[in-house]
């Protein structure tokens, strides 16, 4: 397989690739694309090296009317399978492209979930195709549907005015239609349209759009069946009586051969009683199993005669009590892409040795259809994160963290609730590129994303996160003037806002030092510094208690200073952020940290004691008063301490309880600078 992306490719990549407005431009360097209309300019450029990826390219494209989904600026990447799937439409194989994203319904989605997600429903979007939500539910005992709930907000969430018009959802309770295609039988279950957007051509046609809900491999389990008595009724799958641990041990192991099963030999007929049997509920868990007939001495382990059905006498989320029977993954996976009709099926690396059974089975069935084909690529490690569902639920269960929404969290739900914004996921998604390397990204790389995202967006505001008064004793008691605050220096539109001063104030205690070291340029006593947007104040005198704690600064301000006064360009060090006392407004404020102390908490021994005990710190903040209206779909700029968004259940009635705001991330990377000391 071709994996580094050659100009041909990219150019019938940009030929077979409908982001609607865009075509391709022969002329222009490095394979350029151009814009049907002037305000469109698209470049594919040479990509920088990131700690996973090397060769790849990135297409940046600038997409001023916004029309294709993106924000101007939109990065769209380019990787050796969005070149497979551009060299099969330039081929013609395909009129549509399909893909999926199948999650097992058996915990929340993590970050992890987010790069198959945006490489899934990205390909969709960027080649006019559609991608099916798919709940990969074949093992009754983990499933569950609250996790069905959650991942299919999680999905909705991500892919919202991105790619939702993309999205491929199923009328509610619809199974596989039987349909003849070329006088052969066949079962087929298309997507219905989901959310068209207006002025987007929505790729899918068919409509009204009933009430959709995800596909479930669990509503294929009738042809699941039917598919496996075709395989039994050709000789080539059995039903075999060995145990669990038996089956195992005859298995082999890859430096050697399996030993054939004493049932392999079994008739056909005797096969299809025993599996309409098995079906019927006639033996208990364990007893036997359908496996595939294929090779016992195959240097491929997963072709060694595999178990295709084993018996599970368990309640399903979604079939109730009707089976007792339940496909395994590798036999439901292919055959689900199938019925849907995937064209390019896209999971991780550790799936790769599978291919070979997953082709085998779609070819010994009679399939009248084009098969699917499956694509790797290597999963998403990221640094001080375990990422496993398994490990994501003992921290739930075991009451280390408030929840899977917990905003310390890798999950979708958690980094939601934390402040991160889509967009933010899918342009880390995009920087971390799509390899055939399995590696560990470092987790500052989602930081950043998240840092730039916030940096554009967020809100400027000033809060106190542990406050010392501060009285300016030249300044006239009950005296309120209102001082204009920029809301956000990187976007002029936002304007600005009215805060009040007054003579008592709050600033910060670490932005006072009695005896400083050299280079510290905020308060000291006998000292001058800026008051963000206001005035130069000096302190004069410094307030104990009887314990020798300073609680209190004497300052005067300089008058003159505040802009457009006389001393108003007067250069102090060191400008700081304050509250006004008499008008803040007290709020929680909870600081959150790494989740983890190392950069790899499951590389030996219990992940569990690498938690870092100061990964959440509540305290009481003072804000100014306009915070009071938060909304929690609008970011916030603490200015000078980091990014803020209101937590999803501070929207009590107003003043009923304290606002809670979820600090997203620190301003700089406090991290990197602890690394550079050690
Ligand atoms: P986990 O290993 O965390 O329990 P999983 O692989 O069992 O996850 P699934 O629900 O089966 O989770 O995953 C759904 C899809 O997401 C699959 O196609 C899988 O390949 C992909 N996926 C899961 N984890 C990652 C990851 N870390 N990086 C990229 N893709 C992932
Ligand atoms: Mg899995």
């Amino acid at each position: 397989m071709e994996e580094r992306s050659s100009p041909e490719l990219k150019r019938s990549r940009a030929e077979a690739h409908p982001i609607p407005g865009i075509r391709y431009s022969p002329q222009r360097p490095f394979g350029t694309l151009a814009a049907e209309d002037s305000c469109i300019e698209v470049m594919i450029k040479p990509k920088t090296e990131t700690n996973e990826t090397s060769s790849q390219n990135v297409i940046a494209c600038s997409i001023a009317n916004g029309k294709s989904g993106e924000a101007p600026g939109e990065v769209v990447p380019s990787d050796f399978i969005r070149d497979i799937v551009a060299a099969d439409l330039a081929a013609g194989k395909h009129k549509q492209i399909h893909t999926r994203f199948p999650p097992e319904p058996n915990g929340y989605l993590h970050i992890g979930h987010a790069k198959s997600i945006c490489l899934n429903f990205g390909i969709a979007r960027e080649f006019g195709g559609v991608c099916n939500l798919r709940m990969d539910d074949t093992n009754p005992t983990k499933e569950d549907v609250e996790y069905v709930d959650s991942i299919t907000e999680d999905v909705k969430w991500l892919i919202g005015d991105w790619a939702d018009h993309c999205l491929g959802m199923k009328p509610k309770g619809k199974t596989p239609e039987t349909q003849e295609v070329g006088g052969r039988s066949d079962y087929y279950l298309p997507p219905v349209e989901q959310s068209p957007i207006a002025n987007r051509q929505s790729p899918i046609t068919h409509r009204p759009s009933p009430i959709v809900e995800p596909f479930y491999a669990s509503d294929y389990f009738d042809q699941t069946y039917e598919y496996a008595l075709q395989l039994v009724k050709k000789g080539l799958a059995y039903v075999c009586d060995l145990s669990p641990e038996d089956t195992d041990k005859y298995r082999g192991a890859p430096d050697r051969p399996g030993q054939e099963s004493p049932w392999r030999t079994r008739s056909v007929e005797e096969n299809l009683d025993l599996f309409v049997r098995m079906k019927n509920g006639e033996f208990p868990d364990g007893a036997r199993t359908l496996r595939a007939k294929i090779d016992m001495e195959s240097p491929n382990i997963w072709m060694r005669d595999p178990v295709l059905y084993r018996i599970r006498h368990a309640e399903h989320h979604h079939t109730g009590g009707r089976w007792c029977i339940y496909p395994m993954y590798d036999f439901a996976h292919c055959l689900s892409d199938y019925i849907e009709g995937i064209t390019h099926s896209i999971c991780t690396l550790e799936f790769e040795v599978h291919r070979p059974l997953y082709d085998w089975i779609l070819q010994n069935l009679d399939l009248p259809r084009p098969l699917p084909h499956q694509y790797e690529f290597a999963r998403l490690n990221l640094s001080f994160t375990v990422m496993s569902k398994r490990k994501l639920l003992q921290l739930v269960n075991e009451k280390l963290v408030s929840g899977w929404d917990d905003p310390r969290m890798p999950t979708i739900s958690g980094l939601r609730r934390r402040g991160v914004t889509a967009g933010a996921l899918r342009a880390f998604a995009y920087n971390i590129g799509i390899t055939k390397y399995n590696g560990l990204t470092d987790v500052a790389v989602l930081e950043h994303a998240i840092r730039e995202d916030l940096n554009k967006r967020a809100l400027r505001r000033l809060a106190v996160l542990r406050p010392i008064k501060v009285v300016l004793t030249n300044y006239p008691e009950g005296k309120t003037e209102e001082l204009e605050a920029t809301n956000n220096p990187e976007d002029p539109a936002a304007g600005t806002r009215r805060l009040p001063f007054s003579r008592a104030l709050y600033i910060e205690q670490d932005d006072f030092m009695e005896s400083p070291p050299p280079k510290y340029f905020r308060l000291r006593p006998g000292g001058e510094v800026r008051l963000k947007y206001a005035y130069i104040i000096k302190c004069d005198e410094v307030v104990k208690d009887a314990g020798g704690r300073t609680i209190e600064l004497r300052c005067t301000a300089d008058l003159d200073s505040k802009s457009g006064g006389p001393t108003a360009n007067r250069k102090v060090k060191g400008t700081i952020h304050w509250v006004s006392a008499a008008h803040a407004i007290d709020v929680e404020a909870r600081l959150y940290d790494r989740l983890f102390t190392v950069a790899e908490p499951d590389a030996s021994g219990d992940f569990k004691q690498h938690l870092n005990p100061h990964s959440l710190e509540i305290v009481t903040a003072k804000c100014e008063p306009s915070l009071k209206d938060a909304k929690a779909d609008l970011r916030y700029q603490f200015e000078r301490l980091g990014y803020f968004t209101l937590d999803k259940n501070s929207q009590l009635p107003a003043g009923t309880a304290p606002l809670v705001f979820n600090r997203t991330i620190t301003l700089k990377d406090t991290w990197a600078k602890e690394a550079a000391k050690r």
